[in-house]
């Protein structure tokens, strides 16, 4: 070991004497409160933990590029967009959702994929998942099903009850559901799963033409999964499999790429589309909107700090440039709010001065104060207000986006039931479809062993959505139900006998 050329200091740079005996009266105690740097130790130690996220607590991390192989100028004017083999530098963040930052990686849940583009015009985030839909359409129900998916407040324990009872009361779930419980539903690791912007964004371009986009990342190194006994095994032998596997296959120079698509449908074809394409349960099917190839992700660079890098990379939609814009999905524009504000209560009002959230470009505003707001002066220390007369930043009316076209100015709690273009069932059954043989067997028994515990009364419920998007999907499940030993459904000397009172957990 070289010997360090640095010498040990206080956070305030004092340097430090003994950093291996405490102050004390005699050899054998009592300390002393002057000892402030014991003190400052054992402070920092109290506060090494921020809040960890709501959801997505589990996460892991690199850095990358992102290489434009076909100029998309004609649909937006994003930068990142323009000119073909520009590279911009970027950050992936990817998690399961209901675990806390402890959990084990190799759980059945939705994977996030969050994407940070450091681009000349400032960060571009796509908070995406490793789905190309979610469990909700209106983002009013979103904490109640995030509640579903934590533990109950009483046995302190994840609940399928609770999960069953609300995906079965919220048939707009079942498409997610599916894929949860699909093969895809437990990816071995990230970098074989593809990943999705799930949402419906716009593109506009320097003629103020609006586009409507959905972006796809479909991974090079293939789709791998596990089945459940495998992630038990896997989470027997290691709690850390994601983490170990990114992380090394980086360090070994195997840097995983994931091609990047977009699908664009033109403004007014909102209008026509049998699906109401805004809505996050819903996919643009391929035949509609084929998928463009522009690009390349490629991760090739671990994080020196991971608190520092990945557990403070601060994600949001919000964080939009000029040429991409939102689209009327509500959970979206909820989404726009949330993230940011997340960020505001887990590392401070002035989070994107962290140094693995800053803007690449410079940055001008004039949000005042507040906490960890770290710039020391403005250009001009006069011009602290807008509009001022002393050289200040001002808009700049070159980057305003196009009007978004609505047909209506109706204000109400719209009943998203009601639209036929939310269609709850028709695209499971695309989805259901594709399966095989095998993969449609692994759901069933996936479903079974996910039910463990669940009343009869709510499994019943979910049922009878199962059989709209196709009878054999109920009946593969009511079978693995009976294989799987659940209480409700028993199998006697070979013949399957159904309790009809519920059993609780
Ligand atoms: P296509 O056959 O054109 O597209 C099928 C898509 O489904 C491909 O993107 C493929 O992803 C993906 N896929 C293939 N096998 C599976 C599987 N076992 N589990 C999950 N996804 C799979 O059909 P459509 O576009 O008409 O969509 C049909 C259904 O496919 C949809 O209802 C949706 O559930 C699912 N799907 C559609 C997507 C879309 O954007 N249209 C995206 C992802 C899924 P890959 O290329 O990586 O194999």
């Amino acid at each position: 070991m070289s010997k360090c050329p640095y010498h040990q200091t206080t956070t305030a740079g004092s340097p430090i004497a003994d950093n291996q005996n405490s102050l004390s009266v005699d050899s054998r105690g009592p300390l002393l409160l002057q000892d402030w740097q014991l003190i400052e130790k054992l402070a920092h130690q109290n506060r090494e933990r921020i809040p960890e996220r709501t959801v997505h607590a589990k996460g892991w991390g690199a850095f990358g590029t992102f290489k434009l192989t076909k100029d998309l100028s004609e649909y937006t004017r994003a930068k990142i967009f323009n000119g073909v083999g520009k590279e911009t530098k970027m950050l992936a963040r990817f998690s399961t959702v209901a675990g806390e930052m402890g959990a084990a990686d190799a759980e059945r849940d939705v994977r996030g994929f969050s994407l940070k583009f450091y681009t000349e015009e400032g960060n571009w985030d796509l908070v995406g998942n490793n789905t190309p839909v979610f469990f909700i359409r209106d983002p009013l129900k979103f904490p109640d099903f995030i509640h579903t998916q934590k533990r109950h407040p009483r046995t302190n324990l994840r609940s399928p009850t609770a999960m069953w009872d609300f995906w079965s009361q919220s048939p707009e779930s079942l498409h997610q559901v599916t894929i949860l419980m699909s093969d895809r539903g437990l990816p071995t690791d990230v970098r074989h799963m593809n990943g999705y912007g799930s949402h419906t964004y716009s593109f506009w371009n320097e003629n103020g033409e609006r586009f409507w986009v959905k972006f796809h990342f479909k991974t090079q190194q293939g789709h791998r999964h596990w089945t459940n006994p495998e992630g038990q095994q896997k989470v027997g032998e290691s709690r850390e499999t994601t983490q170990e596997d990114l992380y090394y296959s980086i360090e070994n120079g195997d840097y995983p790429k994931w091609t990047v698509q977009v699908q664009i449908m033109p403004e007014l074809d909102a209008e026509k589309t049998s699906y109401n394409p805004f809505d996050l349960t819903k996919v643009w099917p391929h035949a509609d909107y084929p998928p463009i190839e522009i690009g390349v992700l490629e991760l090739n660079h671990n994080p020196e700090n991971y608190f520092a890098q990945i557990e403070q990379a601060a994600f949001s939609p919000s964080n939009a440039v000029p040429g991409i814009g939102f689209s009327p999905d509500k959970v979206l524009q909820a989404r726009v709010f949330s993230y940011a504000d997340a960020h505001r209560y887990r590392l401070g009002t002035h989070y994107e001065n962290i140094p693995v959230n800053r803007p690449i470009c410079p940055v001008h505003h004039y949000h005042k104060d507040g906490q960890m707001n770290i710039q020391e002066h403005f250009p001009n220390p006069d011009a602290y207000y807008e509009p001022n007369s002393f050289g200040g930043p001002t808009q700049n009316p070159d980057v305003k986006e196009p009007p978004l076209k609505l047909n209506s100015n109706i204000v109400d709690r719209f009943n998203h039931r009601e639209d036929e273009g939310n269609n709850d069932y028709i695209q499971v059954t695309g989805l259901f479809n594709l399966f095989d043989d095998g993969e449609k067997s692994r759901l069933f028994s996936n479903i079974a062993d996910a039910m463990q515990g669940v009343p009869k009364e709510i499994i019943e419920r979910q049922l009878v959505h199962f059989s709209r998007i196709n009878p054999d999907y109920e009946t593969g499940v009511r079978k693995a139900l009976h294989a799987s030993g659940h209480s409700s459904y028993q199998q006697q000397d070979g013949h399957i006998t159904e309790q009809t009172d519920g059993h609780s957990e």
